[in-house]
């Protein structure tokens, strides 16, 4: 009997499961899903975002409700139209053997009348945003006077966007004798109201601390100057090569204005803000998915609830003003058990705010340094080296290949391999070469970055390392941190700023350790592969060309789609031309700006 069976769940959903590859239930859904069966009970579930609460309250339902009958017997309230289309999408696959069920999403700014004639056709389940069920409503296009099962969905971020008077309306059209299962990642007073006032003695689950970030996100903040913000925040993207994030931003000027610049500046950037028209923000929001835009940025409301796997990275271009709302914004990283980075940019005058921030989620952020120039170069050239290693040759070019030596005659091969780097190089070199540190003064302690060589090792401060593995190997910053401590048998916080790559990683130790962590990595072999730690040295004039001039009239530090490698992203090939290594390219911005 697996897991999903021993909650009580039935053939078709189990086999669902199986085809969605879930091996067990997460907490939410393990402690949920037992009392919605077996009871007819008001439920109020606090979980944080990622924790699986679509299906915590989807596996029930869709068991519950008789799909012999067209009525429509559950309705899901969520706040955005995205949010909307993504239960509904779930719903789907988690019902896909159940004959005869149809989930109907309906949502503001798509046709009123194709949503009424698919309830028309029989909706057992439909899935609203308040607005557009009201509006339903009052036009007798749906009829939810005899469901049995009503979810209240992110519930403090409706409140939040002043859904309270709409909820009150709409559970007003449907019946006394039902059941209301709220799910919420915080309890703000307002919910507790509503708990109150629309529920009937709801059985109580928390998972986790309430109101706390998953512990698997890491909170990094980095203090610079006010108008080095963008500044900063190029260099956050550059040092993470394969970086796919989210920037938050407070307002849709700025949200539009960022986007707009990291997309001239050559980078896959998108925007999400309520300003744009509904297909604007599914193109943009297709895109992401599919990894073609690399950096979303968006405002709070525009990204709420948006579950997309594998967000490596969030990052607070500002704080919120609530501080509840960083629990939102970092909770789109570290999701589905997977680790993630979640970075906040602040001013010195904004350095208290982690504090409380600190104090709210019950976990400490650690102060970082931006990247200087010269270490995101670093960083820029091995990954490089990766690539052009990991490249398949296409065969195509062999017919090509004499006339190509032609002209490449005479360069030997150490010369050539100077001059392929080069090529992408250069742009970032230049770029680099003549910018200032950004970080704003408060101790400089853990500041090592790129400090001395294998023959100096750094006497006092911390020292930073490289070593040749990273995310292709299976590591996260925390595992390569737990790997790290186990083979050097040193404590967890002896070695820092662990900031892990595609192919290979950084870390802090304090300098005391230096001679000793480069010792044991000395002819170290793991599964028969060598793994080299060296203290992180600067390229210094390496990068060749001093010939100052921009290429292609991309601002320098900026980044072309193919000069990126996240996961699975950029393999297909999908977007024609994207996938020249470090050549020319057609048009700079492809996936950008919608
Ligand atoms: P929440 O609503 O709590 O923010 P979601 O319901 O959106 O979280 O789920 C987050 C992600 O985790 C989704 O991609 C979902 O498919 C996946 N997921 C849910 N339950 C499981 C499970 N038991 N095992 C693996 N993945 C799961
Ligand atoms: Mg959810």
């Amino acid at each position: 009997m697996t897991k999903f069976e021993a909650l009580g769940l039935d053939k078709p959903l189990l086999d669902a499961i199986s085809d969605l590859g879930f091996e067990s239930p997460s907490e939410v859904q393990e402690k949920s899903i037992p009392i919605l069966l077996d009871q007819e009970t008001d439920l109020v579930a606090l979980a944080q975002t990622g924790t699986g609460k679509t299906a915590a309250f989807g596996f029930p339902m869709i068991q519950k409700i008789q799909s012999e009958s067209r009525t429509t017997q559950g309705l899901i309230l969520s706040p955005t139209r995205e949010l909307c289309l993504q239960i509904t999408n779930e719903l789907k696959l988690y019902s896909k053997y159940v004959k005869g069920l149809n989930v109907v999403a309906i949502y503001g700014g798509a046709s009123i009348t194709e949503q009424a004639r698919q309830i028309k056709r029989g909706a057992q389940i439909v899935v609203a945003t308040p607005g557009r069920m009201k509006d339903m409503i009052g036009r007798n296009m749906v009829d939810i006077s005899k469901i049995d099962y009503c979810v209240l969905d992110e519930a403090d971020e409706m409140l939040n966007m002043g859904f309270y008077e709409d909820i009150k309306d709409i559970l007003s059209n449907t019946p006394q004798e039902k059941f209301t299962w709220l799910f919420s990642a915080t309890m703000p007073k307002e919910v507790a109201t509503i708990a109150k006032k629309f529920m009937h003695k709801p059985v109580e689950i928390t998972v986790g601390t309430v109101n706390a970030g998953a512990s698997t996100v890491q909170h990094e903040y980095y203090v610079v100057g006010g108008r080095d913000r963008y500044a900063a925040l190029k260099r956050l993207a550059d040092a993470n090569p394969g970086i796919f994030s989210v920037v938050f931003c407070r307002t849709k000027r700025d949200t539009q204005r960022v986007a707009e610049k990291l997309i001239e500046d050559g980078y896959n950037a998108g925007a999400l803000h309520g300003d744009l028209s509904q297909n604007q923000r599914d193109l943009v929001m297709n895109s992401f998915r599919k990894k073609q835009v690399q950096m979303l940025v968006a405002t709070d409301v525009a990204a709420r609830g948006i579950d997309v796997d594998d967000v490596t990275h969030v990052i607070n271009y500002q704080l919120p003003d609530e501080i509840e709302t960083y629990t939102h914004r970092s909770g789109r990283t570290g999701r589905a058990g997977k680790s993630g980075i979640s970075m906040v940019i602040v001013t010195r005058s904004e350095t208290r705010k982690i504090k409380a921030i600190e104090n709210k989620i019950k976990q400490e952020f650690i102060k970082k340094n931006i990247p200087d120039g010269m270490e995101i170069c670093e960083i820029q050239l091995y990954h490089l080296a990766n690539k052009i290693k990991d490249t398949k040759v296409n065969q195509e070019i062999d017919s090509y290949l004499p006339a190509i030596n032609d002209v490449l005659d005479g360069i030997d091969r150490e010369e050539l391999i100077k001059k392929i780097f080069s090529v992408e190089f250069t742009q970032f070199y230049n770029y680099y070469s003549k910018t200032k540190d950004l970080n704003s003064s408060e101790g400089g302690k853990d500041k090592g970055e790129g400090k001395g060589s294998k023959e100096d090792i750094p006497s006092e401060g911390s020292v930073r390392y490289f070593i040749n593995v990273g995310e292709r190997d299976g590591y996260d910053w925390m595992s390569l941190k737990d790997f790290l401590r186990d083979t050097l048998n040193v404590e967890k916080e002896d070695i820092f700023n662990v900031d892990t790559k595609d192919s290979f990683s950084f870390f802090n130790s304090d300098a005391h350790l230096a001679e000793f962590i480069l010792q044991t990595f000395t002819e170290f072999k793991l599964e028969g592969r060598f793994i080299n730690v060296e203290i992180s040295t600067k390229p210094g004039g390496g990068g060749g060309g001093k010939g100052g001039k921009k290429r292609s009239g991309r601002k320098g530090g900026g980044r072309r789609g193919g000069n990126s490698s996240y996961k699975g992203g950029n393999k297909g090939g999908g977007r024609g031309g994207n996938k020249g290594g470090y050549g020319k390219k057609g048009g700079k911005k492809r996936s950008g700006f919608y």
